[in-house]
């Protein structure tokens, strides 16, 4: 049977598709590398979008010895409908059985899972084949021509996919989930489940390809192979051992601008973090030239500015949330008791709601549980429920009603969820059921179910946090609050930040401090 390659280059910008940081080639460099190396191959298919980068993928095509085998196709905007019937009309008119579609910002695509893929595609005869379990990244998606036709079409029945301006990544198979039972799906399993490491092989972010170049890197220091011809097992065990691949730069800046709070929770840790220690209110000019570095180091990521703290009480926060929203890569999070949202800061943010994202600290069904568990009455309660609400207007989805689930009140977690669980409801579906964090030991244990893996892994915290005090003080997580690694105004950022990597060689080799030991928290993930 007779496939046709799609390498998908269709991003706006890019992203670092081009970085020559794998021994002088580039992410799509050696995607081409194992389209080309496909056998049955009736051509490789290169789908661009007309910006500055398509012009230099080009320029690589026709440097290319094999360029006769390579087409291009070029598009303005690439939403998940034409991309589909892009990939139904290649294949009619490659007269191609089916297609191996992949991303072309995948650096570690194996020929030998593809293969694995390919071989049963064929032997099964199936519509749609795909390898479950393995990190993103290593293996294309198989299509079969016949079914690729009938999921374009399903995919014109929806607005958002002829409109969008780009396509995820899992637009085929999204599409096809809305009928799945129509289709004739065949998957190959990875004999280990590799998801819970959540690697994403792809070029697209900053911290993506520090992924690829460090795991890259360790398999030339280990004689492994990282070609087309990588065996996915090794190469995917490598990468869970290795601390540049487990921990690339920070997804998430816990930021303290106001050490204040208006309540007086029960799970509240600040007397006894901070006993004799006076902490500021963070200064404007300090968070601006704090955000700036964020957005240099880590290019996307998301900033609460809810550390320890209520944040609103910071007189500034208004202009603050503006800054980090200044940054297009910064998302914004702010977590607290909305007892200070008013329409007029809602209404001044919400001319980039996407990205800005909500959480009200509820805790309880009724203003009862509410007073036992924060310390304020019935009309705090009213007031932090009315902030939802008010809140949903302008950031529709994005908000968040939250209970820390206790011993106290653990009696009203049914009520709670009931509740907030209905569309029809202020945040209309959305809630947050927090695990109670009792900061390794420091708190008294509350937790009324413990829901902690079989199996430790290492902390999510310090590979992919930055918790920032406002003072500048950087400590190793919210729990080792005492142990400080730098100064965030005045220390580089990824200096503060490498020094965390002896506490994740640590993890990977199985040894914990004493509050690592006794802490529950490191499998909770932020972002
Ligand atoms: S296990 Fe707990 S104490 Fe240790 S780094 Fe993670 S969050 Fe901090």
């Amino acid at each position: 049977m007779k496939n046709l390659v799609i390498l998908f280059a269709g991003m706006a910008d890019g992203g670092h598709l081009l970085e020559n940081v794998f021994d002088g080639k580039c992410a799509f460099d050696l995607s081409l590398e194992w389209a080309l190396s496909r056998k049955n191959s009736v051509k490789t298919v290169v789908l661009l979008n007309s910006t500055g980068v398509s012009e230099k993928i080009i320029e690589r095509i026709d440097a290319n010895s094999q360029k006769a085998q390579i087409a291009a196709v070029t598009k303005d905007a690439w939403p998940a409908a034409a991309l589909i019937e892009q990939i139904a009309v290649l294949c009619e008119e490659y007269k191609a059985d089916y297609a191996l579609f992949s991303w072309a910002d995948c650096p570690f695509l194996s020929s030998k899972l593809t293969d694995e893929l390919v071989k049963t595609h064929e032997e099964y005869k199936a519509e749609y084949t795909f390898a479950d379990g393995y990190p993103y990244g290593l293996t294309p998606e198989v299509i079969d021509r016949g079914v690729a036709r009938i999921i374009s079409e399903l995919a014109e029945n929806n607005e958002k996919n002829l409109h969008d301006s780009g396509c995820a990544r899992d637009a085929v198979f999204s599409v096809m989930s809305g009928d799945i039972n129509s289709f004739e799906i065949e998957t190959i399993l990875a004999p280990k489940d590799y998801r819970m490491f959540r690697f994403e092989f792809e070029s697209s972010s900053r911290a993506g390809l520090l992924l690829c170049k460090n795991v890259f890197d360790a398999a030339k220091a280990k004689n492994i192979s990282a070609g087309s011809n990588l065996d996915p097992v090794e190469f995917s065990d490598l990468a869970s051992k290795t601390c540049g691949a487990l921990k690339t730069l920070p997804h998430y800046y816990n930021i303290q601008i106001s050490p204040s709070y208006n309540t007086k929770s029960l799970y509240n840790p600040y007397d006894k973090l901070f006993a004799g220690k006076t902490l500021p209110q963070m200064k404007l000019e300090d968070f601006k030239n704090l955000v700036k570095k964020i957005s240099a180091f880590s290019e996307t990521a998301v900033v609460s500015l809810s550390c320890f703290g209520e944040a609103l009480l910071n007189p500034a926060f208004l202009d603050m949330a503006k800054e980090v929203l200044s940054y297009p890569g910064l998302s914004l999070l702010v977590e607290g008791d909305g007892l200070l949202i008013t329409e007029e800061i809602a209404r001044e943010l919400s001319a980039d709601s996407s990205r800005v994202y909500w959480i009200v600290c509820l805790d309880a069904a009724n203003s009862e549980m509410y007073q036992k568990i924060n310390g304020l009455g019935a009309t705090e309660f009213s007031k932090a429920v009315s902030a939802v609400g008010l809140l949903q207007k302008y950031f529709k989805g994005n908000v968040y009603p939250q209970f820390t689930r206790m011993k106290e009140n653990e009696e009203q977690l049914e009520a709670f969820y009931r509740f907030w669980k209905e569309k029809e409801n202020p945040s209309g579906g959305q809630l947050i059921i927090q695990k109670y964090d009792n900061l390794a030991g420091l708190l008294p244990e509350q937790k009324p179910a413990d829901l902690s893996p079989l199996e430790r892994n290492e902390c999510w915290h310090i590979r992919r946090d930055m918790v920032i005090l406002s003072d500048g003080s950087v400590p190793v997580c919210r729990a080792r609050a005492d142990e400080i690694l730098g100064n965030a105004f005045t220390d580089e950022l990824p200096e503060i930040w490498a020094k965390l990597d002896k506490e994740v060689e640590a993890h990977i080799a199985g040894n914990y401090c004493k509050k690592c030991g006794g802490c529950d928290e490191y499998y909770t993930f932020n972002f």
